[in-house]
C-alpha cells in the first residue's frame, strides 16, 4: 500500500485527493494477462512533486523520478543550436 510520496526527499503522507498514482505491473505483459497473481506496485507522487517530477520507466523493474523541466527540455531542440 502507498504510504508516502515516492520522492524520498519529500515523503509527504499519502493523500488520494492530490498528486498522481501510477500502477506498475512488474511481470511481462503476457504474464499480466494470465490469471496468476502478478506483482503490481503502486507509486504515488504528492501534488507538489507531481508538478516537479515525472515518472520515468528505466525498465520494467525500475521506476525513476525525473524532473518535469528536464523531461520537457529534452523534447525540444535548443534554439541556440541553430544560431551557429
Ligand atoms: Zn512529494
Amino acid at each position: 500500500m502507498i504510504t508516502n510520496c515516492c520522492n524520498s526527499d519529500c515523503s509527504a503522507p499519502f493523500d488520494f485527493r492530490q498528486g498522481r498514482i501510477v500502477r506498475i505491473c512488474k511481470a511481462l505483459p503476457s504474464e499480466c494477462n494470465s490469471n496468476m497473481e502478478h506483482p503490481i506496485e503502486h507509486f504515488w507522487l504528492c501534488g507538489k512533486c507531481s508538478e516537479i517530477y515525472v515518472f520515468e520507466y528505466e525498465s520494467r523493474l525500475n521506476l525513476k523520478l525525473k524532473s518535469a523541466n528536464e523531461a520537457a527540455s529534452q523534447k525540444k531542440t535548443p534554439e541556440f543550436a541553430s544560431a551557429a
